[in-house]
């Protein structure tokens, strides 16, 4: 089977494991400050937080901007469940809005359609996530300026897109937004195992998440509210979590981090060439917007059912037949069980509705070979026109 995605691990990578684990911490040590610099850096923002998965980032980013019980967090229902549960976490209420067509990210003229709505009803929503899809970055001047307008934050969840550019620049630098979180698990651009990471270019929201990323608790006698009782001594000043990374998966991460730029461009190579071999099959391929460079985490083809004599999941299941590993990206969240009792309907969002009965992702990942990719493509052939 050719998985969807997969890690790309070198010797290197395994020495520099191996390296920590014959080392004197295997936590807390000196290399999450040296992955949180060095995504940092790379990235252009001020402040990196290393936590054990972008799931425990989104958590800790809502809390630090303070959302709450009462309190509104919109998101994409194209995006994995994790995006939208961060606010359930916090007791806040969770809404969606759809999707652009084109980009199948969250659609700026629809989220200022429906912030129009929420400020006369006065339920406008504290956090948005918009979500980069397969690393393509959202309208993000869009979004700031709807933010500016309307007053609510903005953390980007950007699991798909390290390494990736809007207008030149890389997504998590914070120009237009509070936060930015990134994921490292394995089918991700680049991996630690487990391992997300939360940027801010706020030094407030900065100290806010490291307290909360490890059980609110500071050594800082700055931040203490009267003075310590001795050498010992740390406070407890919030209710924070256990959401630490390792030493372990830190050090495979400054590793990883090596090779990003050549990941991302290996992945822009495949594209094109997937974009070249299904041009004339009845598909439509990925629209990447002209201001932006993707990190190209999926690639996402629509079927075009009115021209194919199969359904979605005849093709689907051909595909996996013929030892493909595709996969599809996502349920939309709003259908899920969870969230259909809480009242959401499948036509709420019918962009979002419709490209779930459309979208396959076909394999890509960094090491994958073009010999694969001629396997996909065949098996593409065979499951749309025979
Ligand atoms: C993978 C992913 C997450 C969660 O990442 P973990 O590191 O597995 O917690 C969140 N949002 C999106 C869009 C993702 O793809």
């Amino acid at each position: 089977m050719i998985p969807y995605g997969r890690q790309d691990i070198t010797q290197a990578d395994v020495d520099a494991v191996v390296q920590v684990l014959q080392s004197d911490y295997l936590t807390q040590g000196p290399m999450v400050p040296k992955f949180e610099e060095t995504v940092a850096q790379h990235v252009g923002a001020k402040y990196a937080l290393a936590v054990n998965s972008a799931t425990s980032a989104l958590h800790i980013a809502c809390l630090a901007l303070g959302l709450g019980k009462g309190d509104w967090l919109w998101t994409s229902p194209i995006t994995f469940v994790a995006s939208a549960n961060c606010g359930l976490y916090c007791g806040a209420n969770v809404d969606f809005v759809d999707i652009d067509p084109r980009t199948y990210n969250l659609c700026p003229i629809a989220l200022e359609k429906k912030l129009i709505e929420a400020e006369s009803a006065n339920r406008l929503p504290k956090v948005v996530i918009p979500v980069h899809l397969c690393g393509q970055p959202c309208d993000m001047a869009a979004i700031r300026a709807l933010s500016d307008r309307f007053g609510f934050k903005i953390i980007e969840d950007a699991s798909h897109a390290i390494g990736g550019k809007y207008r030149g620049e890389f997504i998590g630098n914070g120009r237009y937004s509070d936060i930015t979180i990134f994921s490292f698990h394995p089918v991700k651009i680049i991996t630690t195992a487990e391992g997300g990471m939360a940027l801010t270019n706020d030094a407030d929201l900065a100290n806010k998440m490291a307290l909360l990323r490890s059980h609110g608790i500071t050594r800082d006698p700055a931040q203490m509210t009267h003075e310590s009782d001795g050498p010992w001594y740390y406070q407890q000043i919030d209710l924070g979590f256990n959401y630490r990374m390792t030493e372990l998966q830190a050090a495979l991460g400054v590793s990883q981090m090596a090779r990003l730029d050549q990941f991302v461009a290996r992945r822009h190579e495949l594209a094109t060439r997937y974009d070249q071999l299904l041009a004339n099959l009845p598909v439509t391929r990925p629209w990447q917007h002209p201001d932006s460079y993707s990190g190209l985490h999926l690639y996402v083809i629509r079927l075009q059912l009115d021209q194919i004599g199969k359904t979605h999941r005849q093709v689907f299941e051909s595909l996996r037949e013929q030892g493909i590993g595709v996969n599809l990206h996502y349920i939309p969240v709003h259908m899920q069980p969870y969230y259909k009792a809480m009242g959401f309907k499948a036509e709420d969002f019918p962009e979002a509705k419709r490209y779930y009965t459309e979208a396959i992702s076909l394999p890509m990942f960094q090491t994958m070979s073009e010999a694969q990719q001629d396997q996909v493509i065949a098996a593409v052939e065979k499951s749309l026109l025979s």
